[in-house]
């Protein structure tokens, strides 16, 4: 048997099995989630050490940054899950109009059923587990496809969601593109993508051979716009530590920053006391500070280098994935650096006259998974919103719109499609049932709607649509 043939065997299994316990009823039960959400808060809690030195591994990353960027997260959805699982489901009644009673509305959150999980590299743990949240809140069964690209997480997500969760209702399947591709050959309820938006493009199409609705976190270009009513050193901070944090390779980092002249002189020397403040002067032997994901992705920003001048860092090390925490000026917006999603440690300062020229600039290109803005000025913060359109807008902080659960996380156009997160977690993926109830007596829809339309039918459906206008 091919290689090919046994993982699509494996594939259509699992599924099965997972169809099969969802019609059973086995996912149904308030209680049975919440249990499941503890294993899953177990599980994190038990292997914090192993999945912190799996994130090492993969990305360098620094075992407290592994902490609060991802298990830390995921505690924390995890407990807000939990603590509102009960009121979720319930449901919500809603009014009817006059016209309509006697009769009751309720909406009835009811779970797709088998949802396919696609998870990149970058938060290989947070990005797998945090959908998770949702679908077993939302009472579906579901598979787990972890990234290839960091091979120790997706091994430690695989040896141990069997131990922690319900073998009937959650599967881990590991792999590249060959499975990926298989499992997206499968019929499924609800795909639930993060990654590229190339690979978003192929997963769509797949989901709609079947209409199978689908969820795109995507990526792109983030901009930070900054004016002179800040206070400029404290700004320069917070850009750069949104933009280092997993050395760049964040999908809501600071992707390049617009400014006037003026200001992009100041800031050069306060962005790299920043960088100092936060990493000191020897960054590559610092361990607060990851690597690069792979060599290809190392080659790749080495090149992204190219596309202007270079007044800070530019250092790279191929061999040790490594990428000096980086500031360009003179920038070719034609250039790599500018038309694609940098996804690393390096800062394009752009000038711009000023900020109708910066929003005009925002709105040339693709609509961003977050826009920043550190501005004090109440009226520009209400143009910013008011006249872009971005997933997100951070005003003087960049990505710690994440970190509240009451806050809808994800993208608009090029940077995806549906949101999650706290509530937004189960509703992604819950379909949203209408339910009415309208008792047979009083039959008020015979004397009122129902042919033949008498005089006083016609005189009573008149006066209702004379109300309407
Ligand atoms: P990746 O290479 O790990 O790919 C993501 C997933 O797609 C993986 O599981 C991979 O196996 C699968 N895949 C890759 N090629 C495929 C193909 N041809 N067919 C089917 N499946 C395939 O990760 P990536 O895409 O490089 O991730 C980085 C991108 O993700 C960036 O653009 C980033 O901004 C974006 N991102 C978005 C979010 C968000 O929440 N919106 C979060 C993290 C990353």
């Amino acid at each position: 048997m091919t290689k090919q043939h046994s993982v699509k065997r494996d594939t259509s299994e699992i599924i099965g099995l997972l169809r099969d316990s969802f019609a059973n009823g086995v996912t149904r039960s308030v209680a049975w989630r919440d249990q499941q959400l503890a294993g899953l808060a177990e599980m994190l809690r038990e292997n914090s050490e192993a999945f912190e030195s799996a994130l090492q591994s993969d990305l360098g990353k620094s075992p407290v940054e592994g902490v609060l960027t991802e298990i830390g997260f995921l505690l924390s959805e995890i407990r807000y899950a939990r603590s509102h699982l009960k009121s979720w489901t319930r449901g919500k009644h809603l009014t009817v109009p006059l016209a309509l009673l006697p009769a009751s509305a309720r909406v009835v959150p009811e779970p797709y059923g088998t949802v396919l999980v696609i998870a990149p590299w970058n938060y290989p743990l947070m990005l797998a587990l945090s959908p998770l949240i949702g679908v077993i809140a939302a009472g579906n069964t579901g598979v787990i496809k972890p990234s290839e690209l960091a091979p120790h997480t997706s091994a430690a997500v695989a040896s141990l969601i069997p131990l922690y969760l319900d073998p009937r209702a959650f599967a881990v399947v590991e792999g590249g593109v060959e499975e990926t591709t298989e499992l997206l050959g499968q019929k499924w309820d609800y795909i639930f993508y993060t990654g590229n938006g190339t690979v978003g493009r192929i997963v769509q199409a797949a989901a709609a051979k079947n209409l199978t609705p689908t969820t795109l976190e995507l990526g792109g270009k983030s901009p930070v716009y900054v004016d002179d009513s800040v206070n400029l050193r404290a700004a320069a901070q917070r850009i750069v530590w949104g933009k280092l944090m997993n050395s760049g390779q964040t999908c809501v980092a600071p992707d390049y920053l617009l400014a006037t002249p003026s200001i992009i002189t100041k800031l050069i020397p306060l962005l790299a006391d920043a960088v100092r403040d936060l990493y000191g002067t020897a960054v590559q032997q610092n361990p607060d500070y990851g690597r690069i994901i792979n060599e290809r992705h190392t080659k790749r920003l080495s090149a992204l280098l190219e596309g202007g001048t270079v007044v800070f860092g530019g250092r790279v090390d191929i061999d040790d994935l490594f990428v000096e925490p980086t500031i360009i000026t003179d920038v070719d917006l034609d250039s790599d650096l500018m038309t694609q999603e940098i996804f690393g440690p390096i800062l394009p300062l752009i000038p711009v006259s000023n900020l109708d020229e910066a929003i005009a600039f925002v709105n040339g290109r693709d609509k961003p998974l977050a826009l920043y803005v550190f501005s004090n000025d109440r009226s520009i913060r209400s143009r910013w919103i008011a006249e872009t359109s971005s997933g997100a807008i951070g005003f003087d902080v960049p990505a710690a719109h994440l970190m509240a659960p009451g806050l809808p996380f994800g993208g608009v156009g090029e940077s995806g499609t549906g949101n999650y997160h706290g509530a937004r977690s189960f509703l992604t993926f819950s379909h949203e049932k209408a339910v009415l109830t309208k008792p047979l007596k009083p039959d008020t829809l015979r004397s009122s709607v129902m042919p033949p339309f008498t005089e006083t039918k016609q005189t009573i459906i008149r006066k209702l649509l004379n109300k309407l206008s």
